[in-house]
């Protein structure tokens, strides 16, 4: 991987040439699961970067906001290793990958209620019922209040994604009590999976989650408002925890191909985090049959790949030779 910040032209243009190169593409469908998520345009398509210096670069639809679903858990997860330490929290939901669907009942209960990795729905949940608050609504603000710091603005809610989502999500809380059976929910079954369902339904758009993805590349640091967002020692166990879990099924093609810790959600988002350099974001709901963003993922790698990021590249041997 470059070990420096590529110049403003070369990401501008990089941006650019995918996005121009992406936007026609016509495959995937919008998930339907959650009503709101099918009716999204699907045209919609942004592009946007941050650098570890503070510098956003963007491409496209990127102030539209939408619902940054799955990709919340990289912030609660983070919340959670801020607060009760990464090896407490690996003991208790786990950090493999499950190698089965999101919202999988069997891979609980192939592994005896553990859910393996929290960037999945019943990992996620059980990291929720692990936030340390006196009630569901003291949890649900923290998460808010992490999401907005790594975001480097106040997010909020969006109103018509939750009510979509929480008339709609019977698997979810059946994945609750299951895991309240095995005593590895450690909350309330149902307030928690309504304030996971909540943490789901925050609203953002593509260059907040450039930002979000930078403070990651970062150590920690929001490098847009200077601020310490979470401890630098967290910040590999969470990228490795994106590798391997968070591009769904498809995480060890991600791996693969792009070679860059990621995270994708049903709402159309997708990050890409490269490591004291940048992050890489998009937005195009359309997603491929795993779950993921059709357009996102063919610009993010395009974007990768001109701007040399894989982590499995040595940059430097490449001149050498
Ligand atoms: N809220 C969605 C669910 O729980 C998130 C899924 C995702 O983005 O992967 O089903």
């Amino acid at each position: 991987m470059t070990a420096t910040v590529p110049d403003a032209a070369t990401i501008r243009n990089a941006l650019q040439e995918a996005h121009t190169q992406f936007k026609d593409v016509a495959d995937g469908q919008n998930a339907s699961y959650i009503p709101y998520l099918a009716n999204v345009p699907s045209s919609l398509f942004g592009l946007a970067v941050t650098t570890v210096d503070g510098k956003i670069f963007e491409a496209g639809d990127t102030r539209y906001e939408f619902a940054i679903e799955s990709i919340s858990k990289v912030f609660s997860l983070a919340l959670v290793m801020e607060e009760m330490g990464p090896e407490d929290l690996r003991a208790k939901v786990g950090a493999d990958p499950t190698g089965l669907p999101f919202n999988s009942v069997v891979a609980i209960e192939l592994h005896n209620g553990k859910p393996l990795t929290p960037l999945v729905n019943a990992g996620a949940m059980a990291t929720v019922s692990l936030v340390k608050a006196a009630t569901p609504n003291e949890r649900w603000q923290k998460l808010l209040t992490m999401c907005s710091r790594f975001a480097g603005r106040q997010l909020s809610l969006n109103q018509e994604v939750y009510k979509s989502e929480a008339a709609s999500n019977f698997h979810n809380r059946a994945i609750a009590w299951l895991l309240y059976s095995y005593g590895t929910m450690y909350s309330d079954p149902i307030e928690t999976c309504d304030v996971y369902t909540k943490q789901c339904s925050i609203g953002i758009t593509t260059a907040d989650l450039a930002t979000m993805g930078a403070t990651l590349a970062a150590d920690g640091l929001n490098p847009v408002t200077r601020s310490r967002v979470l401890n630098s020692d967290n910040v590999p166990h969470i990228l490795a925890e994106m590798t391997m879990e968070g591009l769904y099924t498809s995480s060890g093609d991600w791996a693969y191909e792009v070679g860059l810790p990621g995270k994708s959600g049903v709402g159309g988002g997708l990050l890409a985090v490269a490591p004291g350099v940048l992050a890489i974001s998009s937005f195009s709901p359309p997603l491929d049959p795993v779950g993921n963003s059709v357009r996102g993922m063919q610009a993010i790698k395009y974007i990768a790949a001109k701007l040399k990021l894989n982590v499995y590249l040595n940059e430097a041997a490449c001149v050498v030779a």
